[in-house]
């Protein structure tokens, strides 16, 4: 069997499956890694999952996510601020040394402000995501979120963030999906590997036409991200981690989920190739 050990899934690319059924899943395809969804824990005691998780011989890779910093009352961010510490205590019972940062948006809240809301959110987090021993990724996302999803929209941006708070417990999330159409693109991962930001690589890819902004991503291979010369990039950069496939998708949701897993597999072997 080729090497899948540095191939990681998210538990919300087979979404219709819980967690034990994933597990073993991916643990029989020969999958190396998880990155466990927060709502895939929901009534569950994390500390298990992560054994289960161990058992089956996978690296949990990384919980997603936190973040959704922005608000416009102080009440709703100190909400959010709670709910991240929430996040780290389930990320260090789960036994993952990783949390991705979906940092937030609002229409009600002007960029520039969102930006400023963000950095104090993560400044407000981030001493007992170190006391936890947690490295949190801010993960940028595409401007077409930039209404309510996310105001750090490229990787300059998420660079910047990180040059600016210098903690060794913040970096960034690379999800090729956010990121393929930047310019500057390999600029910034030579400048985001040379500040020792780059903690995680999320692949899928971007179909023709996109008919959902949210859920209509496509298996690698699928679409017109050149995710193999990004990958090159990234490598260069000095990232060795997992390739994680993230896919949200309502056409591949609702086929047979073992059949897409094996679809999911041979694409990445293909990338390999
Ligand atoms: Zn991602």
């Amino acid at each position: 069997m080729p090497d899948l050990s540095r191939l990681c899934i998210h538990t919300i690319t087979t979404k219709p499956w819980g967690i034990e059924e994933t597990v073993e899943n991916y643990a029989a395809a020969g999958v190396g890694g998880i990155t466990v969804w927060r709502q895939t824990l929901e009534g569950r005691d994390p500390k298990k999952v992560g054994e289960l998780i161990r058992a089956a011989g996978l690296t949990t890779v990384s919980l997603c996510r936190g973040g959704f910093f922005v608000a416009d009352s102080a009440a709703a961010r100190h909400a959010a601020i709670a709910d991240n510490l929430r996040a780290i205590d389930e990320a260090a019972a789960l036994g993952t040394p990783l949390i991705v940062l979906l940092c937030g948006a609002s229409p009600d809240v002007p960029l520039a402000e969102g930006r400023r809301q963000i950095q104090s959110g993560i400044e407000a987090i981030l001493p007992h995501a170190a006391a936890n021993g947690i490295r949190l990724a801010v993960e940028p996302l595409h401007p077409m979120y930039a209404d309510n999803r996310s105001a750090i929209n490229t990787l300059k941006q998420a660079n910047d963030l990180c040059a600016v708070v210098a903690s060794p417990w913040l970096g960034v999330t690379f999800d090729v999906y956010h990121l393929w159409w930047d310019p500057d693109l390999e600029t910034e991962i030579r400048r985001c590997g040379e500040g020792g930001w780059l903690h995680a690589f999320h692949i899928c890819d971007w179909l023709t036409p996109t008919i959902d902004l949210l859920n209509d991503r496509g298996i690698m291979g699928e679409g017109c991200i050149p995710i193999r010369q990004i990958k090159g990039w990234v490598q260069e950069a000095g990232f060795d981690g997992f390739d994680e496939v993230e896919i949200f998708s309502q056409r591949h949701w609702a086929r047979e989920q073992g059949e897409f897993l094996q679809d999911i597999v041979a694409a990445y072997q293909s990338l390999h190739a």
